[in-house]
């Protein structure tokens, strides 16, 4: 810890001098991290992930190194634009003024992320944090150390340790790195150890974008094509073995559309996975073994409560995987539904009249996002405007996090904040007002002492601006 303490003191000093340097500078560096992930580190991270979890190389490129390489992009192509001081408004009776904002680096950051994206959660921050020009100090997840190891060094290879620094530890180093001073914390990973970094932030007044999780929940309605649905949720959920934070949770289908929605979801399974989804190499693991205890407990209980187990239902301690399980209409105060599931277990229930799910859904906390499925705009436009949420997606799970235009968080437990393009170098920035006076200024009139002709001329002001 001594020599973090030592490592963050230089990156506070730097950060001084960073703020000074050309936007020139923090262009090459996103350049020398984009030609890192497009080079030899690719690979190094791909079997990096392939030994914590087992995930393949496709996925992993596709959903960890393609992401952050398109938010490179995007903030190179931008970030001249974004710099820029922006000029405002100035109201008639500030006449002599000028006023505009800029955008500051905020300084020494902390990125603390979780282990199911471990790549894509350390770094897209990172280039938010570095396009906005600050210093960053990386805390990885301990269960991924493989991924976490090869990051400190592909890192390393960039980056001065007084600039950008990942290290690594489990809770202990997290924990003591949140009682230092950092001048922003983006925090990713659960709603409980959201509210410890909450709390620990408090102290410093340090501002914190929490990114977290939550019970996404889904609806089919009755005017969707419910077979489309059930493949698209089936692909969405058994993704990365439903260990991702925008995963549906649970699922919501009109009575008269089950069947329909049965069969793509099984159909899906059979022809993603094969009839031995255990043994296929493209469906992941569960991360460890307290995640594949929990999740099948989870599991046991269900199959004691009442519920139509239509594929599924087993697990396998030795090679970590829990099949790719649906229920249908297991109890509401059910195992599955007292917290997020984050694993392969898929709850579906049925409903007569959208009413039901809209209540269900606004009586639990606000989650990341409300999928719905529907040809209805009527329905569409109802469901969003009943439930709160960071963000809907229609007719599709999950991708719409690709879109990295799109301002990515939750609302409430599921996060505070933006990531994502502007967004997130948003987040890392601090937007200064700046008010410059050229002419006369009002105190000039104004000011004391009121005699009877300021005091007209201040309700003249009020009658004909106002
Ligand atoms: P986690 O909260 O257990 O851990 C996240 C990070 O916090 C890790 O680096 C860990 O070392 C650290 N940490 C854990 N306990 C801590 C404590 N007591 N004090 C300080 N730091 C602590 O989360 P996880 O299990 O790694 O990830 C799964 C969770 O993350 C799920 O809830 C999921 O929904 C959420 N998640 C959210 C997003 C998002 O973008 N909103 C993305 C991925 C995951």
């Amino acid at each position: 810890m001594n020599n973090l303490i030592e490592i963050i003191e230089k990156q506070r000093d730097f950060s001084k001098i960073l703020a000074k340097k050309p936007l020139d500078y923090r262009l090459q560096k996103l350049q020398k991290l984009r030609e890192a992930l497009k080079g030899e580190w690719q690979q190094k991270l791909t079997q990096a992930m392939k030994a914590d979890f087992n995930k393949g190389e496709v996925e992993v490129r596709l959903t960890e190194i393609l992401p952050t390489l398109d938010n490179i992009k995007i903030l190179r192509k931008n970030l001249k634009q974004w710099t820029r001081q922006k000029k405002v408004k100035t109201p008639l009776m500030l006449f002599g003024s000028t006023s505009y904002t800029e955008v500051q680096p905020k300084g020494n950051v902390l990125i603390i992320s979780p282990w199911n994206y471990p790549i894509f959660l350390t770094l897209q921050p990172l280039t938010n944090a570095i396009a906005a020009g600050n210093t960053v100090i990386m805390k990885p997840s301990e269960h991924t150390p493989e991924t976490s190891r090869v990051m400190a060094e592909l890192i390393g290879s960039i980056f001065p340790e007084e600039e950008a620094f990942v290290a690594l530890g489990g809770v202990e180093t997290a924990k003591q790195l949140l009682d230092l001073r950092f001048e922003h914390i983006f925090f990713t990973g659960s709603t409980a150890v959201g509210k410890i970094v909450m709390q620990a932030a408090s102290k410093h007044l340090t501002s914190i974008t929490l990114e977290l999780g939550g019970k996404s929940p889904t609806i089919v309605d009755n005017s969707a094509n419910a077979y489309a649905a059930g493949q698209r949720i089936a692909w969405a959920k058994f993704t990365n073995a439903g260990q991702i934070c925008i995963a549906p949770d649970h699922v919501y289908v009109h009575k008269g559309k089950l069947e329909d929605f049965k069969k793509g979801v099984v159909e899906t399974i059979e022809q993603y996975y094969g009839e031995s989804p255990m043994k296929s190499e493209d469906f992941v693991q569960i991360v460890n073994n307290n995640h594949w205890e929990r999740l099948y407990s989870m599991l046991s209980d269900a199959s004691k409560e009442q519920g139509e187990l239509i594929i599924g239902g087993n697990g396998s301690r030795e090679m970590r995987k829990i099949e790719p399980t649906v229920i249908i209409d297991p109890p509401k105060q059910g195992a599955l539904m007292r917290e997020e599931i984050f694993g392969p277990l898929l709850p579906v229930f049925t409903y007569d009249n959208l009413e039901e799910p809209l209540k269900e859904i606004s009586s639990r906390e606000h989650p990341l996002v409300v999928y719905i499925y529907s040809r209805n705009k009527k329905n569409i436009r109802r469901i969003q405007n009943t439930t709160r949420a960071g963000a809907t997606a229609v007719n599709m799970s999950l991708i719409q996090v690709a879109n990295n235009y799109l301002p990515f968080g939750g609302v409430g437990h599921s996060g505070m904040g933006r990531t994502n393009g502007e967004s997130g170098f948003l987040e890392f920035s601090n937007t200064r007002a700046v008010f410059y006076q050229w002419g006369m200024p009002v105190n000039k009139v104004l000011s004391a002492p009121y005699t009877k002709g300021k005091v007209r001329l201040v309700q003249k002001l009020i009658d004909t601006l106002f």
